[in-house]
Order: structure tokens, then sequence, then C-alpha cells
């Protein structure tokens, strides 16, 4: 297991800047947590501060807290500024926020050693207004390749749907860096990982355990799936979000249980990483990258669904809306 999930960003305006922040109200995993921001003065912290502000949807103006030198936004958001204080005076005023039950901010976080953040965000101004973000997740546990792979054998995972899940891996880490493009905070990482875990237990919803045209278990594989079954039941979604939390990675859970994108407002109000799976997901069919289009075609051939059914249609509308939402610009893939 490894915490960090590290990326970087190029912003070109502090009007990008505001966006950025705003966009990393949607790749938070927890109600409580700390963001280190570091950089020198009028590097755009506090303009950062001011979109994480509006994505949290905190109405109250956010300015750099010069006489306060700490504001908070109800229980919401604690906005620190350490700028003219020393190590010491630093670390006093923050154990006075230890206890805060959102999100602390803290602008020359550098100025305290006695801290942990779970975010890191270092802003260098590489001039023409141009700033180079680095963002250092550190609060969410994320599976190595090597745990994925173990992951993969213990179940008896057929190769078909691992290939189907590498692929899925591919084109989340295309829309992530077009994502990052755009000025929006994603972690590839998280979302890398939960693709490569999206199907672990994909065979506990097979019409049957004895095979299909597309692979035929045998006696040991299937014995290890319906020990699966049993264990973890049904549908596959929740069933890997368990697993995958008994063994220590419960947000790479939550990102892989919304995998289907059930309904337009489940997805609407997940986090980006979500997003991102769900869509990735949808462009897969099989192991071949396809338009939506091709997969709800597929879905229907596959499925014998009607075609004409309003709540089809309604879902294959959401999935276009959240395409347009995460490519804006659109993307070859
Ligand atoms: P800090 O809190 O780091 O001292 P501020 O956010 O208060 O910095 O100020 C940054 C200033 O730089 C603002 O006047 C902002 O409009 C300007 N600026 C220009 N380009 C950018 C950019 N790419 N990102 C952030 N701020 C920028
Ligand atoms: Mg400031």
């Amino acid at each position: 297991m490894s915490n960090l999930d590290q990326y970087t960003i190029y912003v070109p305006s502090d009007q990008k800047m505001r966006l950025l922040g705003a966009s990393l109200a949607h790749s938070l995993y927890r109600p409580r947590l700390t963001i280190d921001l570091v950089g020198d003065l009028g590097a755009g912290k506090t303009t950062f501060v001011q979109g994480l502000a509006h994505g949290l949807r905190i109405e109250t103006p956010v300015t750099s807290p010069t006489f306060a030198l700490e504001e908070r936004h109800d229980d919401r958001l604690c906005h620190i500024d350490l700028c003219r204080l020393n190590k010491e005076a630093s670390e006093q005023l923050l154990r006075h926020s230890d206890d805060f039950p959102g999100i602390r901010v803290i602008e020359w976080a550098n100025r305290s050693t006695a801290h942990d953040a779970d975010l890191r965000i270092t802003i260098d101004d590489v001039g023409n207004d141009a700033r180079r973000i680095t963002i250092e997740c550190r609060d969410v546990a994320i599976p190595t390749d090597q745990e994925i792979h173990a992951l993969w054998d213990e179940v008896a995972l057929p190769q078909h749907i691992r290939n189907h899940i590498t692929q899925v891996s591919l084109v989340t880490e295309k829309v992530c860096k077009d994502l990052l493009r755009q000025c929006r905070a994603v972690r590839p990482r998280a979302v890398r990982a939960a693709a490569l875990l999206h199907d672990l237990l994909r065979f506990v919803d097979f019409r049957s355990m004895q095979g299909d045209e597309y692979f035929i278990p045998d006696a040991r594989t299937t014995a290890v799936w319906q020990k699966m079954k049993e264990q973890f039941g049904t549908p596959h979604e929740p069933a890997a979000a368990r697993l995958l939390t008994e063994q220590g990675f419960p947000d790479i859970a939550r990102i892989v249980s919304t995998h289907r994108g059930k309904s337009e407002d489940d997805l609407m109000h997940t986090t980006i990483e979500q997003q991102v799976l769900a869509y990735a997901d949808k462009r897969v069919d099989l192991d071949k990258i396809v338009s939506l289009d091709e997969r709800f075609h597929s879905l229907i051939d596959r499925h014998q669904k009607n075609a004409s059914d309003p709540k089809e249609l309604a879902w294959q509308e959401s999935m276009r809306l959240l395409e347009r939402n995460l490519l804006p610009d659109g993307l070859d893939l």
C-alpha cells in the first residue's frame, strides 16, 4: 500500500486558479482534513482558497486573513494564514484548530513543522501570470500494482476481464490527463487503481458460473467464485467495494462502487474520480475502445434489452451529459 498521489497542473491565469480550487472540492474523501498551501507572496494561495470555497458552496467572502490570522466559514472551512508568524507562534495558532470538523487550509504552511497535512499544494510562479501547481495527496490508501495483481489471482479473475479492466485503466489515464490540462483536480493513481479493480468480482453477476462464450472456468475457479459470491454478495459493484474496504482501501472501494453510473443525480454528486471511472468503463466494450453509442448498442444486443425503454434512454443521456462535463472539448482516445 502507498498513500502518495501526486500531480502537476499548469495554471495560466487567476481565473483558472479559482477553477482549480473549486474543482478540488470534488476530489475530497473526508469531511475533515488539512490542506497545506506553500508558495511565495502573490503566488495565488488566497485565490486558490477562494475557488475552493466556491466549490464547497460557501457564500461568505474569502479574503486574506491579514488581521485575523484565522477565518472560519461556519464549520466547513477554516482559512489560516501564517505569513506574519514565526515557527513557534504558527504552531501555537494551529493547535487551536486541531479539532476543527471541516476543511482546514493553511497558507504559508511551511512555517510550521508540527502538524500533519492530508494534502500539500505547492505553487510556483513560472512567469506571464502562469503558475505550476503540485498537489500531493496522502489521505487515500492506494494498492500497489503488485497488490492489485495478487487480488486478481486470489479471486481467479478470468483473462478477458483482466483485459477489459486494463483497457479501462488506459482510458482513465487519458481522461485524467485531459482534466489536468483543463486545470481540474483529479487523482490519477487512485483512479487507475480503482479502474484495475472495478470488475474484480464481476463474475458474481454471471448468469452461470459454468461459463459462457468468453470463458469456461475450471472446477477450482468455480469454487473460488462461489466462495466470493457467498462472502461478498451481489451485485458486483457493492461486492467489490466490500472486499476492498475489508482489504484497507475504503476510498478506492467508493470509487469502484458507482462505476455502473446508475442515474444522472447519482453521478453529479459523486467525486470526479467516481465520474471518470464510470465514464471510462462506458468507453470500453470487452477490450476495445469504442464510442458511447457503440457501447450502448452492444449492451442492448448482449443483454437483449429493449432499445426504447425510457429508463435505458435516460441512463444513456446521463452518460452523454457526463461525457460533456468531463470532456467539454472532446477527446480522441
Ligand atoms: P497569495 O495568497 O499567495 O499571497 P493571492 O492569491 O493573494 O496570493 O494573489 C495572487 C495575485 O496574483 C492576485 O492578484 C491574482 O489576480 C494574481 N494572479 C495572476 N496570475 C495568477 C495565477 N495564474 N494564479 C493565481 N493568481 C494569479
Ligand atoms: Mg494569501
